[in-house]
């Protein structure tokens, strides 16, 4: 995939994640980055040899645009965070953040592949649109996380997820549409659902997280946290 974004203008200062958003990914961590993938995909097999080829001669002035790139997603990241977090911060209307868990989408490391992108998308389109948020904006980015247990037998899995930004309605509204969809939780899923209020003086690490590419433990969840924003 080939980003496209490089003419679009920079958000004000005020929504640029490296002058407003403490912790936000500098240029030279990025660019370390992009020299370790390198050398990883220098090693590899043909197409990653191919990637690394692409990747490799980034630099200022003749960005690659490619969006396995850590320093052009990070390109990519100030501007869709950015102008996000403007546009939400100018409106009138609340949103909300909502992460949605499905449990039948579980893949075992090494089967990722056996995820579709567009079928997961069409899915959660389809529950909105049957829903009373049929009218709702929607910003939806899919984030994969590893699961990891603590029981020794249990095998670690892939578990994709939804965390969409939403304009309007409310926490009430969003559990009567989606609820049956996702309810009853079960072990491996305790909360499928999670809404919380945009609080706008924050916005910015609220769009940031929507689009993302790292790597963070949290407490016996591990993941490998990639998103990728769609709008519906
Ligand atoms: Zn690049």
């Amino acid at each position: 995939m080939r980003f496209d974004f490089f003419d679009t203008p920079k958000p004000p200062l005020e929504f640029q994640p490296p002058h407003s958003l403490v912790g936000f990914e500098t240029l030279e961590k990025a660019e370390s980055d992009r020299r370790a993938l390198v050398s990883l995909l220098r090693g590899g097999n043909a197409a990653q040899q191919r990637l690394a080829a692409i990747i490799s001669p980034c630099q200022r002035g003749a960005r690659c645009h490619s969006a396995a790139c850590p320093v052009c997603g990070r390109q990519f990241r100030m501007r869709f965070a950015g102008h996000l977090a403007e546009l939400i911060a100018n409106d009138d209307a609340d949103w909300w953040a909502v992460t949605l868990v499905p449990k039948d989408r579980t893949y075992p490391l090494g089967g990722l592949r056996q995820f579709s992108p567009s079928q997961f998308k069409d899915r959660i389109r389809k529950q909105l649109e049957r829903s009373v948020l049929a009218d709702a904006a929607v910003v939806l980015g899919i984030d994969f996380a590893v699961q990891i247990f603590s029981q020794p037998n249990k095998a670690p899995i892939w578990r994709p997820h939804v965390y969409k930004l939403m304009r309007g309605h409310s926490t009430e509204s969003i559990h009567a549409a989606l609820d049956h969809y996702y309810y009853p939780p079960v072990s491996h899923t305790p909360r499928p659902i999670f809404s919380r209020k945009i609080d706008k003086k924050t916005v910015l690490r609220v769009t940031s997280y929507a689009f993302k590419c790292k790597f963070n433990i949290r407490s016996q969840i591990g993941g490998v946290n990639l998103s990728i924003p769609l709008i519906l």
